[in-house]
């Protein structure tokens, strides 16, 4: 028991934490085995660009003045590449803080925020940290259900949390249906539409024609926040780097609530120079859109059904709960991610890796279905 439970905001009190991916040292320790391959956290298995990790290097030396709090660098290459106004960007520590600072900026104990049901786990967290209502629409076919969504709406509605693709199933939404949802809300609303897959969802080899690119509607939706990051297609998960792109008025009530140094200079650099290896993120797209059809055709010959995808992760339904699934994989050294917290207690979500690790997972599933 928790001494302190009562003296918590009453949101917090009922909190359950953020159930991250199991790291590798930890699966290390405590079965003694090596060779460990992790699949369970969306991470690029190429890693950083050479070129992030020189400028994280050279940045490292800084280490001991305060980092640029506005982040002139970084949102000065950002605003060229992604055509919109400086003061349209918010840095965060990952693109969760972005989510942090619209729902801290926005939203009060009298406000209601609604997401999908199987969507990103951090939104009903933060929705009930700041006390507010989690209003949670069915999904259809695995994907934000936009025609309930829209039926769900209520006098107290403030924000909506729409991931495209959706974490942890994959699905995506078109941009004339999602466009359309933004168009008939209420200006009042803010609708974050959460990129964390914009670079591998957006890429002509996954196949997903029509997936827009929301920040081209920023400048007509005042009330529209899109969110990115640099921890997946960019692989620096570990520096913490994301922004937001919104309208500036928008932009600057979430840099009131945004803590000063909140992007490290490590971080800030490596973002930086990430932004300039476009070699780098063509091949870790491509090396994602070959191992999504090698996991494809894989699950295909094992017949076990998948929520097709276009992120860098898929679930699979391995047809019985997944739990014990899970822990036979560990044992075989291969991490995935259990999704019983999100509704999806037959599924296993599983990160697209190398093709000699999706060749190794796909092995060790089959043997552990057998
Ligand atoms: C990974 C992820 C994020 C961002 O994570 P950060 O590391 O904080 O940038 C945001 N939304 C979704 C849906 C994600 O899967």
């Amino acid at each position: 028991m928790n001494r302190f439970l009562e003296l918590a905001a009453p949101g917090v009190r009922g909190l359950k934490p953020y159930q991250p991916g199991k790291p590798i040292e930890e699966l290390e320790r405590e079965l003694g085995i090596q060779n460990i391959i992790k699949l369970a956290s969306n991470e690029n298995p190429l890693g950083p660009s050479p070129k992030a990790l020189a400028a994280a290097q050279q940045a490292l030396a800084d280490c001991w003045l305060y980092p640029d709090g506005a982040g002139f660098a970084l949102k000065k290459v950002l605003s060229d590449r992604l055509d919109v106004p400086m003061d349209c960007l918010t840095l965060g520590n990952g693109s969760s803080d972005i989510l942090d600072f619209a729902v801290r900026a926005f939203v009060t104990p009298a406000d209601e925020v609604m997401f999908s049901e199987h969507s990103f786990a951090v939104y009903p967290i933060l929705t009930q940290a700041a006390g507010a209502k989690a209003t949670v629409v069915p999904a259809k076919d695995w994907g934000n259900d936009l025609a309930t969504m829209k039926a769900s709406l209520t006098d107290h509605t403030r924000l909506i949390f729409i991931a495209n693709p959706n974490n942890p199933t994959g699905t995506w939404l078109d941009g004339e249906a999602l466009e359309g949802f933004i168009r008939g809300l209420p200006r009042h609303i803010l609708v974050v539409v959460d990129e964390a897959y914009f670079e591998y969802a957006s890429h002509p080899a996954m196949g997903a024609k029509g997936y827009p690119d929301a920040v081209r509607w920023v400048a007509k939706y005042p009330n529209l926040i899109v969110a990115r990051t640099f921890s997946k297609a960019y692989g620096i998960a570990g520096l913490r780097a994301g922004y937001g792109i919104s309208h500036p008025d928008v932009a600057d009530l979430m840099n009131r609530v945004r803590p000063p140094f909140n992007v490290s200079n490590v971080a800030l650099a490596a973002a930086t120079a990430a932004l300039a290896d476009d070699q780098h993120l063509t091949r870790s797209q491509e090396l994602n859109a070959a191992g999504m059809r090698q996991l494809e055709a894989g699950f295909g010959a094992q017949g076990l059904p998948y929520i097709p995808s276009v992120g860098n992760f898929l679930c699979v339904d391995v047809g019985r709960p997944a739990a014990p699934v899970y822990d036979a994989l560990l044992r075989e050294g291969v991490i995935v991610r259990p999704v019983a917290n999100y509704g999806m207690p037959n599924h296993l979500r599983v990160t697209v890796g190398r093709p000699e690790e999706n060749e190794r997972f796909l092995a060790a599933l089959e043997h552990v279905l057998a």
